[in-house]
């Protein structure tokens, strides 16, 4: 019998059995069905991922903040933010790792309050993909702005 439990990191309530992971495999399905769809591609991604920080070690995450930034607030396109962070990468001459390993695994300072996550674009239905992953988005920016800076290191 199945009884609903809350995702760790995102605390969306998993009342289907369905999980977070499964919600976002179903986005990516959409995406393949209807090429148009692959336009937001990248912020489906990065919307998962930082609302599942984990994934990411603590440097991506900082990087996936600023991708979000760069994206809806500068409006660069995947391809103009590729090129800026390999500006980023070459000038530094060190090398950013993007994914979590053991022990290193990204996480805000203090919980943040979603008002939107991956089970909600999925509610919201196939035909609604494009608006639901731009309001996810700018939910996630309006919630990350709210977070106390990181300390400068
Ligand atoms: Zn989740």
């Amino acid at each position: 019998m199945f009884s609903p439990s809350t995702c760790p990191e995102c605390y969306s309530l998993q009342t289907s059995g369905v999980t977070c992971q499964e919600h976002f495999h179903t986005l990516l399905y959409w995406e393949s069905e209807i090429p148009a769809y692959g336009d937001i591609h990248h912020l489906t991604v990065l919307c998962y991922h930082l609302q599942h920080p984990s994934l990411y070690s603590p440097e991506g995450l900082q990087s996936a903040q600023k991708l979000l930034v760069d994206f809806l607030v500068y409006g660069l396109s995947p391809a103009q933010a590729r090129r800026q962070n390999k500006d980023i990468v070459d000038s530094g001459n060190r090398q950013i790792r993007i994914t979590s390993r053991p022990g290193l695994r990204g996480s805000y300072s203090v919980p943040v309050h979603w008002t939107m996550t991956v089970a909600d674009v999925v509610a919201a239905g196939k035909e609604n993909y494009l608006t639901s992953v731009r309001a996810w988005a700018g939910s996630i920016l309006r919630a990350l702005q709210e977070l106390p800076p990181y300390p400068v290191t």
